[in-house]
């Protein structure tokens, strides 16, 4: 009788190189973790020089990995990635960091509207919430943590400057998800996170709602990194923030409501920012 395939012979599967690129010049990795490259034609130079100091973190949010490899890398789809980590913890990278990959699109954090051009951006192979949104496995978490503490050593990236495609474009975004562990990569000291209050009764902040009580919370949101106005308005654009930062930060309840639990999150997050950025101000 033949044994059943194990784990280490699925995991050595070739990788679906798109037929557009075999044969491409390749590049040395930035990270020793990077099983293979595989070059994107989709990046450009970052903006007068900017050194990236934030992480992206990404999903796929496709059927499968050959189509996720065959839209970062083929021309004419305007989008990319510096790296894909796959379901079995392979690591590939696609555009050298030195370069702008074409990831975060509309976006803004901390003020910075260009986040191509000041971030690395990591996909994480998932189908994402239109295909069943699975649970992401252990060995792929191991591997995007292994994969950003490198990032993080090598250039010194603040850990509230890792952060979801979501927190960057709450308007048209979800991923990585609230499936996504952050918890576990901030145990392993990527990003800043920390336990969501308990979610509890009580007075809830929400579309329609209008005020100082309204205006403080967009405040606490943009201080964190959100781009969000200040207009004392609960509005749409609030509620998609709202929702992104529960996706981050509160995944157990995602309704885009500023509940107590949210409230109490967001300014104990504040609250244990790092002292160079209480001190120095968005940077
Ligand atoms: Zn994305």
């Amino acid at each position: 009788m033949f044994a059943s395939v194990s784990p280490d012979i699925k995991r050595r599967r070739p990788l679906p190189v798109p037929k557009a690129i075999v044969g491409m010049p390749t590049f040395v990795p930035d990270s020793s973790l990077v099983s293979d490259t595989v070059p994107s034609l989709n990046f450009g130079d970052r903006a007068k020089g900017r050194q990236p100091d934030m992480i992206v973190l990404h999903y796929t949010g496709m059927p499968d990995v050959e189509g996720a490899l065959a839209r970062l890398c083929t021309s004419g789809t305007e989008v990319s990635a510096h790296y894909v980590v796959l379901e079995d913890g392979r690591v590939v990278q696609c555009v050298q960091e030195s370069k702008r990959a074409w990831h975060a699109g509309v976006a803004s954090w901390a003020g910075e509207e260009d986040i191509n051009s000041c971030s690395i951006g990591i996909e994480i192979v998932n189908r994402g919430h239109d295909w069943g949104y699975p649970a992401f496995p252990l060995r792929q978490v191991a591997a995007v943590i292994a994969l950003c503490r490198g990032i993080i050593h090598r250039r010194d990236i603040p850990a509230h400057r890792i952060v979801g495609h979501s927190d960057v474009a709450p308007a048209r975004k979800k991923d990585p998800g609230e499936k996504f562990p952050w918890h576990s990569l901030a145990d392993s000291g990527v990003g800043h996170w920390i336990r969501p209050a308990p979610i509890v009764a009580g007075e809830v902040l929400k579309t329609g709602s209008e005020g100082d009580d309204v205006r403080a919370l967009q405040q606490s949101l943009a201080r964190y990194g959100y781009g969000i106005k200040a207009t004392g308005k609960f509005d749409t654009a609030t509620m998609e923030v709202v929702t992104a930062f529960q996706r981050h930060f509160r995944p157990a309840k995602v309704d885009g409501i500023a509940d107590q639990s949210t409230l109490t999150t967001l300014h104990a997050l504040l609250d244990s920012l790092p002292a160079q950025k209480a001190s120095n101000g968005i940077r």
